[in-house]
């Protein structure tokens, strides 16, 4: 096909065209119509957050230079997965592509929730103290790399048309941006926004210090995995002007907004009160 062909062929001027495109569009809007006041320095989050994203997209191309649509290209070429073995139409492929990367996505994100050593890695998403389109972007380069090895597995399992998989990859870090950011919505048009993509509203308590509203909401792009599955929850308890995002045991500026801190994160303090097998009922942390 004439136009998936263009697309293989500036993947990477697209990505880039999105990314900065939706970032600047968040950053403008978030400036008009802020959702809440932001309680720490901007600039040093912002100089930080982004430094870890040059950091990840450096190490990414030096350790998988291929990516996800190498890995889909190679399953092509060797047959690999479900798809090189179904005869459907190809717009069907692509769309069952996109919504199966993303049910993966999410079981990955509930997994670094509840298994002690990558709820480690996972924290230093959450130890953001603020809230906006940057946070969306701060991951651990060791979470980044995994993120990477799933995706591979499950489009060596699926064999998705690689137009299925670079749609997924843009999609993801559009909505990823849309969704962290400090935007106000009207809540009419947030309600019916939710029925088809995770809204600001809906991920922003995903992002509370309290553990039962940080083990909701764990879409990053469709809203429906945790409708169906039974994790969705609609506000946060304190209002999302109340309540205090981050992580209970990290609340240091040092540790949350510099990059030697968000780091090491990892690396230090224990998972004790929250991850899955730590926990100890009646007993304050
Ligand atoms: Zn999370
Ligand atoms: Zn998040």
């Amino acid at each position: 096909m004439a136009g998936e062909s263009w697309i293989l062929a500036h993947e990477a001027q697209i990505r880039l065209g999105f990314f900065v495109g939706v970032f600047v569009l968040m950053a403008v809007w978030e400036i008009l119509a802020p959702r809440r006041g932001l309680l720490h320095r901007k600039s040093v989050r912002w100089s930080n957050n982004l430094g870890l994203v040059v950091l990840n997209t450096v190490l990414l191309r030096l350790v998988f230079p291929a990516a996800a649509v190498g890995m889909a290209a190679f399953a092509q070429s060797q047959d690999w997965g479900i798809f090189n073995y179904l005869d459907v139409p190809f717009w069907l492929a692509v769309l069952v592509s996109v919504i199966a990367l993303d049910f993966f996505i999410w079981l990955q994100h509930v997994m670094v929730h509840a298994i002690p050593a990558l709820w480690r890695l996972h924290r230093v998403h959450h130890a953001d103290l603020d809230y906006d389109v940057t946070t969306g972007l701060r991951f651990h380069p060791l979470e980044i790399l995994l993120s990477m090895v799933i995706k591979f597995a499950v489009i060596v399992v699926l064999g998705p048309p690689i137009l299925g998989v670079i749609l997924f990859e843009v999609l993801l870090n559009a909505t990823s941006m849309f969704n962290h950011g400090n935007v106000r919505i009207p809540s009419g048009l947030d309600r019916v926004l939710r029925w088809f993509v995770v809204t600001p509203d809906m991920h922003r308590v995903h992002h509370s210090v309290e553990d039962d509203e940080t083990n909701s909401n764990f879409g990053f792009n469709l809203p429906w995995w945790d409708r169906l599955l039974g994790t969705y929850r609609d506000q946060p308890r304190a209002g999302h002007e109340g309540m205090t995002i981050g992580i209970r045991t990290f609340r240091e500026e040092s540790w949350c907004s510099w990059l030697p801190g968000l780091l090491s994160i990892p690396f230090s303090r224990g998972t004790a009160g929250y991850a899955i097998n730590r926990r100890k009922w009646g007993e304050s942390e």
